[in-house]
């Protein structure tokens, strides 16, 4: 194995991973308050460097122009996702400032295609970034799409497909929502889980053992996606949200094939991220995966070329690459922060996942490259949604 790389995705369902490849964290306060530590240890550092003026050296040295920063997002808050899961969404006013800071400073945004091959050409302009998107959510169109246009930055958006034809809410990332909302109450749990007693929705591992539980039951009855829809129908009005709106509202929804169609093809290269956001061990059950998303993606974008990957959930195999050759797939992006270099494996390329917990500071020092050369912690990582 390479690499059990963070796990970043809403869509996961699998067991935890860390943000810089070690075991996940355990969660506990001692594990808690060492980030902390960590983390104000290391904007103390970086507030001194910006100070010195070492974060505009680097942004502007020989050793940044032969490196490419490639950014990751995943969701774009359309109300308050921001507030319940921080470590995937962002805010639009702060992904706008991040595209501003970076227009302002001269950073090249290219499509990411072109940007490896003029990293591995030697031929990269200074400042290089390229912009990917995970999932394929309705927020990229809704909120990200148009902050591209503004900008004139090309990025790369890599579509789950499982969920897109149905145009329904994701299941289990739609239930955590829910039960976020419904956070410091107890609910009835009749016809939500087998047991049917009150679901304490409290604390998060309250609400991550409704989930497990809530998923359980439909496990049991193997209802299909009307009794997903039963469910979160149910759920969302013991917690009071209003259910027709949601659905009208397309929340927690992949893009359809016509909107991903709708997608600017000048600004916007769709791509792949599997069917059914797994990668499995299994070669015949890998193969099923690529093929099914390819030719779900195939009508969302005929004609053009399907050939960059991002790992689900980050997980990273040494099985996976001649596998994903004999696909013609050409790169693949991980959640392994980092720079990529002209020596860098195209199938394995590093990312910096961002979202609203990275400051400022945070941001324009990885952009400068100061924030890889920072010690990462082993054994951070936010919990996913759809574990
Ligand atoms: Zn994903």
């Amino acid at each position: 194995m390479i690499a059990a790389t963070p796990e970043k995705s809403r869509l996961s369902t699998l067991p935890p991973r860390n943000v810089n490849g070690g075991p996940a964290g355990n969660g506990s306060i001692e594990d808690h308050a060492s980030r902390s530590r960590l983390k104000a240890a290391k904007l103390w550092v970086l507030e001194r460097a910006e100070r010195a003026g070492l974060i505009r050296v680097a942004r502007d040295s020989s050793w940044r122009q032969k490196r490419l920063l490639i950014l990751g997002y995943h969701g774009i808050s359309l109300t308050d996702e921001h507030e319940w899961c921080p470590e995937l969404y962002i805010r639009p006013e702060t992904l706008r400032a991040r595209f501003q800071h970076m227009r302002d400073n001269g950073y090249q945004v290219l499509p990411l295609r072109e940007a490896v091959e003029r990293l591995r050409a030697g031929t990269l302009p200074p400042r290089s970034v390229a912009l990917t998107f995970d999932d394929g959510t309705r927020d990229f169109l809704v909120a990200g799409v148009p902050l591209l246009r503004e900008f004139g930055f090309p990025a790369t958006v890599y579509v789950t497909t499982y969920y897109s034809a149905k145009e329904v809410p994701v299941f289990r990332m739609a239930c955590r929502y829910l039960l976020w909302v419904g956070r410091g109450t107890q609910i009835c749990g009749e016809g939500l889980t087998a047991d049917c007693q009150p679901i304490e929705l409290h604390t998060p591992e309250q609400r991550d053992a409704a989930v497990d539980a809530i998923e359980a039951r439909r496990g049991e009855i193997a209802g299909g996606v009307d009794d997903e829809l039963a469910t979160l129908r149910l759920l969302a009005s013991r917690v009071g949200v209003d259910f027709d709106r949601f659905l009208a509202e397309r929340r927690q929804q992949i893009m359809s094939p016509a909107e991903g169609r709708s997608l600017p093809r000048d600004l916007v290269d769709v791509q792949l991220h599997t069917h059914r956001h797994k990668v499995p061990f299994r070669k015949a059950s890998f193969d099923r995966e690529i093929e099914d998303n390819r030719r779900v993606l195939a009508a969302f974008r005929p004609d053009e070329q399907l050939d960059a990957f991002c790992y689900p959930n980050g997980l990273t195999d040494v099985r996976f690459l001649p596998w994903l050759k004999e696909h013609s797939i050409r790169t693949g992006v991980t959640c392994e922060a980092g720079l990529a270099t002209a020596t860098t494996d195209p199938l394995l390329l590093p990312r910096l996942v961002d979202s609203s917990t990275l400051s400022r500071l945070e941001f324009e020092a990885w952009l400068s490259g100061v924030g890889s050369l920072l010690p990462m912690r082993r054994g951070r990582r936010p919990k996913s949604i759809e574990e």
